[in-house]
């Protein structure tokens, strides 16, 4: 079966087509600036060079129909017509309450993807609108949305509440929810299949560190908890982001810099996390290690902030489960920056981690990290989004 996985922002669509039998991408890339002037599509097929063709898209179908045109081309295509499209399957940011596993695209599922717009409107919109444009290029092919949310709807009450007033959960649910669900349930199932053990026996704690980044726990194969909330602002310092605070401070700079909450949150999103903590030096994990290493003070603190919180998190979290038999680095900085790990390893050896020097250098592939008979297994385990979206496709359609 050959899957078309699409993730879609307000102007950007990324694509892979895989073919779920041998797990092979079959080509990949990313169309850009859609709805902007100087838009592109950069277009990767597996066995080929990778091209770029500038070409403006008004709208998320023109991106689509580009897409389809590039997979089919003589010379980039890897299909000769739509009917190798076998079934698409759509990321989708929030589920809500609602979905708690991936379903297939019906009309009434876009009703209630829709009515979930609230709770991510930055995101839900843009996954809407990347299914419509594909239902319009590709009427008759079965789609399937595939939820960040949903891995996390497991949660028990005591770890989705906020202490607010009850009636805010009930009128507005407001509650924790949790991302990057895609990724932790990927990398928990796999880290239990590398130790040959079943993911049901297991306490494992995931810490997805890209740019955006989470840490779950994974008890007998369900997140129990995850440090993303309502919103992806909560829990960890992030790139970009500033994770959890005070929420009094909002008010608070509101008054003293004379702007608006929303601008506040907006500087809380875009200009805070490593970036805002190394004095605007970088939101990039290698700039700051590099600069860290040449002496960079602001560089220094902003790791040692940022993977402080980590290790508090991991440490949480082995209380949540009352245990941990496993710790999982994953994305960006978790699968390559080794710096990155060993801050964190400062803040857990008395789990007994017993992280091998050596072995941590190593990046961007299955390892173990621990030295043999630690007492709780360290390792990198690489996440893939969107193999784990086709793979659930494949077993809706
Ligand atoms: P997202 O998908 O959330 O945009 P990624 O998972 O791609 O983010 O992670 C991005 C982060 O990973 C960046 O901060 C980057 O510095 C870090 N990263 C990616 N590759 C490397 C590498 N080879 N060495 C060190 N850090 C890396």
């Amino acid at each position: 079966m050959n899957i078309l996985v699409i993730n879609c922002g307000s102007s950007s669509l990324k694509y892979q087509l895989i073919n779920s039998k041998s797990e092979e991408v079959l080509a990949k890339g990313l169309c850009e600036r859609i709805g902007i002037n100087g838009g592109a599509i950069i277009h990767q097929p597996a066995d080929g060079e990778k091209i770029r063709w500038e070409k403006d898209m008004p709208d998320h179908t023109a991106a689509v129909k580009l897409m389809i045109e590039s997979l089919m081309d003589e010379q980039t295509g890897v299909i000769h017509s739509l009917e190798e499209i076998d079934a698409v399957g759509h990321r989708i940011v929030h589920g809500g309450e609602k979905f708690s596993s991936s379903v297939l695209i019906t009309d009434e599922v876009q009703r209630e993807v829709e009515e979930c717009c609230d709770l991510a409107p930055l995101h839900n919109p843009a996954n809407l609108i990347g299914i419509r444009s594909c239902k319009e290029v590709m009427p008759n092919v079965p789609m399937v949305g595939v939820f960040d949310t949903a891995f996390h709807q497991t949660m028990p009450k005591k770890a989705y509440m906020y202490g607010l007033p009850y009636e805010y959960y009930e009128k507005h649910k407001v509650r924790r929810y949790g991302f990057h669900g895609t990724s932790h349930d990927f990398v928990s199932a796999r880290a239990a299949q590398i130790l040959g053990k079943d993911r049901k026996d297991l306490k494992i704690i995931v810490c997805h560190l890209g740019n955006g980044a989470s840490v779950s726990a994974v008890k007998n194969g369900e997140s129990v908890d995850t440090s993303m909330g309502l919103t992806p602002l909560e829990g960890l310092i992030m790139g970009t982001r500033s994770g959890d605070m005070d929420p009094a401070i909002i008010s608070f700079i509101s008054k003293k810099e004379q702007i608006s909450a929303e601008e506040v949150i907006d500087i809380c999103n875009k200009k805070s996390g490593v970036l805002g903590l190394s004095g605007g030096l970088s939101s990039d994990f290698r700039d700051l290690a590099e600069s860290a290493e040449a002496g960079n003070e602001s560089a220094k603190i902003a790791l040692d902030t940022y993977a402080y919180r980590v290790g508090k998190y991991i440490g949480a979290y082995a209380a949540a489960m009352n245990g941990v038999d496993a710790i999982v680095f994953t994305a960006g900085a978790g699968e390559n920056n080794s710096q990155v790990r060993q801050l964190i390893g400062q803040y857990i050896g008395f789990l007994g981690t017993n992280i091998d020097e050596e072995k941590n250098k190593l990046r961007g592939q299955e390892v173990i990290l621990s030295n043999e008979g630690s007492k709780v297994v360290t390792m990198i385990v690489p996440t893939d989004e969107e193999m784990a979206i086709a793979r659930e496709t494949e077993r809706l359609v």
